[in-house]
């Protein structure tokens, strides 16, 4: 899940991350009285997604007039697929320097790695392809997080890196990020955060260092450990999936593990390597497989048909070719899933079943019963449903 900039913000704020004041607005006539009580403001797209700027959803406002203009011209803008349905106005910042500061996994080194470099503002993909040696990185224990030297030390290889940097004495900049580092770390770890990142880590003409832009994206994996965020950010956490597969979106809705692949064959199967396997199959018979959905150890009639139904939500798929490996998994119950889902759903599209293990006599006969011939080996299975498919008939 990626959260909003102003969500991400205050999850900043409440970290102890000095973040401009802002407020969001959904309309120009709210952004021009944000800027009422902000005075200069910086309008800002609600979008998750990086590149905001240079799409042209980041604009200064001096006046309300001018947040009025620029909310109009920023909100219902299209930004990298997103529409744009919300701005933050900001207090404007008087930028003397921009870095970039940022935790996220390193999964070479499997631990989380800090990052920190004087080049801020651009996109950090662009300063690692370009000027790599711009970059200074920390690896801090696990456990112990890092450590005030560690973070002194980086910071002073970040500074050498970029030649040093007059916005702010050394001994400020250390001292300022000591504690910014620590509690930026603490939040990541705190949210089972993939990434947290402040770019650009603002240093003001006046010597502030604030908090300029904040990213921060929860390992999909942990979600169940953040009920309370997911509940909080509410609809604009749907909105923050909307980039996603609309099909994945459902699958993950409904407890499926479920890749959308784009072919016409749906595959069903029990156990994430037969699942691959079939694909597998399928594909050295020249068909092409619609998606991967793996319906797991032991899986009952219902999740059998939740199975059927999220595959006939794809209008590409035209035929379905199932692969049950029995072992927990039993075969009559995955019948008999087959066979309601069927008639409930009044599915009409070819069907392939290969079926063996626990129960498989059961399951055969049910399926037969049913109408359903299933297939003796999965080899045999998939170039039934490719040739039923290339002949366009039904089953
Ligand atoms: P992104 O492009 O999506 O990463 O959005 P950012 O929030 O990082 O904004 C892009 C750029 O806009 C920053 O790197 C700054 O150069 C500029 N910017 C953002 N906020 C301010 C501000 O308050 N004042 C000024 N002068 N520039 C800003
Ligand atoms: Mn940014």
């Amino acid at each position: 899940m990626k959260l909003l900039e102003h969500q991400a913000k205050e999850r900043l704020r409440r970290a102890g991350i000095e973040c401009p004041t802002g407020r969001v607005a959904r309309s120009p006539q709210e952004a021009e009285q944000a800027a009422r009580e902000l005075g200069a403001t910086v309008i800002k797209a609600q979008v998750p997604i990086g590149g905001r700027g240079k799409a042209g959803g980041v604009k200064l406002a001096r006046t309300p007039a001018e947040a009025h203009q620029a909310a109009a011209a920023i909100l219902g803008m299209e930004i990298h697929g997103y529409t744009v349905p919300s701005v933050l106005c900001e207090e404007a910042l008087e930028i003397a320097k921009e870095i970039y500061l940022g935790v996220t996994v390193d999964r070479d080194r499997r631990c989380m790695v800090v990052i920190l470099s004087f080049a801020g503002g651009m996109e950090i993909e662009e300063v690692a392809a370009n000027s790599p040696e711009k970059i200074a990185k920390l690896w801090p224990d696990p456990f112990a997080g890092p450590q005030a030297f560690e973070i002194r030390e980086l910071t002073l290889r970040a500074l050498a890196a970029a030649g040093g940097d007059d916005s702010l004495s050394k001994a400020r900049y250390l001292s300022e990020l000591v504690p910014l580092v620590q509690r930026l770390f603490k939040l990541a770890q705190d949210l089972d955060a993939s990434l947290c990142e402040i770019n650009p880590l603002v240093v003001t003409k006046s010597g502030q260092v604030i908090a300029g832009d904040a990213k921060i994206e929860i390992d999909q994996n942990a979600e169940f450990r953040h009920r309370d965020l997911v509940m909080e950010l509410g609809p604009d956490a749907a909105a923050a999936t909307s980039g996603d597969d609309p099909l994945e979106v459902e699958a993950r809705r409904r407890g499926l593990t479920y890749v959308h692949l784009g072919g016409s064959i749906g595959i069903i199967g029990n156990g994430a390597g037969l699942v691959m396997n079939t694909l597998d199959l399928v594909k050295q018979q020249g068909g092409s497989p619609a998606n991967f959905l793996d319906i797991g150890g032991g899986a009952k009639a219902e999740v059998v048909k939740q199975a059927l139904e999220m595959l006939l939500l794809d209008p590409e798929v035209k035929g379905v070719f199932v692969n049950i490996f029995g072992g927990i998994t039993r075969g009559d119950e995955v019948a008999r899933g087959l066979i309601t889902a069927r008639d409930e759903l009044g599915f009409k599209l070819p069907l392939v079943v290969r079926m063996t293990g626990t129960r498989e006599e059961e399951g055969r006969a049910l399926l037969e019963e049913a109408g359903i011939t299933p297939a003796v080996s999965a080899p045999e299975a998939a170039r039934k449903i490719v040739e039923l498919l290339s002949s366009g008939g039904g089953n």
